[in-house]
């Protein structure tokens, strides 16, 4: 048998619309939801995620300020634009759109935002607060698996999760996540021991490795619901995820596929944050 495929643009699709209708309940209390992104330098992967956030950010009626500055800024304009945004009160989100050209400070920038717009959920403050179980932004790339996760039937509370990989934007959030939702949580990395060992024994698994293909069938346990965060460019320009989705498909019993399954959940959840820090912030 093979694994139930998680349509990723299904599900954000339904996310967004959900999404669309708060905000017009918010507007008609006489406030829209706006996000700020800051764009520095001429990246063609970033260009291509902010055009895609500002469009997203219209289409569920929200307001939408994109700053785009050259790439060489530098670091006090950047914090004083943060610092603008931070006391706009018609911005209740701001990004600003990682990497940043190397001359730039990132820990700093990121400090920099007041963690009440922090719709990325990366300040050390809202990292804390998803740590000690309080409400504040979450990452959105694993906020978003754990919504393909629920919204998919799997049943998390008890199940032996294992995250490969241990970033501070996937990895370690991911894992407290799934922490908070009764899951028992093996994170693994570049120095893990006998990797495969604690893969063949996760009833989810999930992959943000950054390695095409890297997750091969005789790692994964059948029935598993495997989750694909990778997004890697091949030699041809495909797209390809961290999971080998031919070998592991026949014996997982849920797959998120790349491209159209996590990626697409990414944007959701910043709208959705977006919208909660506006909720929050009109109260
Ligand atoms: P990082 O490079 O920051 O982290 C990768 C992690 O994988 C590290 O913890 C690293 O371990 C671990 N790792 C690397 N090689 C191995 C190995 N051989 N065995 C076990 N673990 C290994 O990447 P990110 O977390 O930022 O992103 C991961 C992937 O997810 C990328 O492909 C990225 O493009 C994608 N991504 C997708 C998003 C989406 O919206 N779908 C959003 C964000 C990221 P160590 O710490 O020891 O170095």
């Amino acid at each position: 048998m093979s694994a139930i495929r998680i349509d990723g643009k299904q599900i954000s699709q339904q996310i967004r619309s959900e999404i669309a209708e708060r905000v017009a309940v918010l507007k008609q209390k006489g406030v829209t939801p706006g996000l700020a992104v800051i764009l520095v330098g001429e990246d063609p992967a970033s260009q291509v995620y902010v055009r895609n956030k500002e469009r997203a950010c219209i289409q569920a009626g929200m307001a939408s300020r994109v700053i785009r500055l050259p790439e060489d800024t530098p670091q006090e304009s950047l914090m004083a634009l943060i610092d603008e945004i931070n006391r706009d009160e018609k911005m209740h989100g701001l990004l600003v759109q990682l990497p940043l050209p190397a001359h730039l400070d990132e820990a700093q920038v990121l400090k920099a935002i007041d963690p009440k717009k922090d719709v990325d959920g990366f300040h050390a403050i809202n990292a804390g607060a998803l740590m000690n179980g309080e409400k504040a932004p979450v990452a959105c790339t694993p906020q978003g698996c754990i919504e393909l996760l629920k919204r998919s039937g799997v049943e998390l509370c008890g199940a032996n999760a294992v995250v490969v990989g241990r970033s501070n934007i996937v990895g370690k959030p991911m894992a407290m996540l799934l922490l908070r939702e009764n899951c028992t949580v093996t994170i693994c990395h570049s120095k893990t021991r006998n990797l495969k060992e604690f893969t063949q024994k996760a009833d989810v698994l999930v992959a943000a490795i950054g390695r095409p293909k890297f997750i091969t069938a005789d790692m994964v346990k059948p029935g598993a619901a495997v989750i694909d965060v990778g997004i890697n460019r091949l030699a041809d320009g495909k797209l390809c995820g961290d999971v080998d989705y031919e070998q592991v498909e026949p014996i997982a019993g849920w797959i998120t596929p790349v491209p159209g399954g996590v990626g697409p959940m990414t944007i959701a959840m910043l709208l959705k944050n977006t919208l909660e820090a506006a909720e929050r912030h009109g109260r």
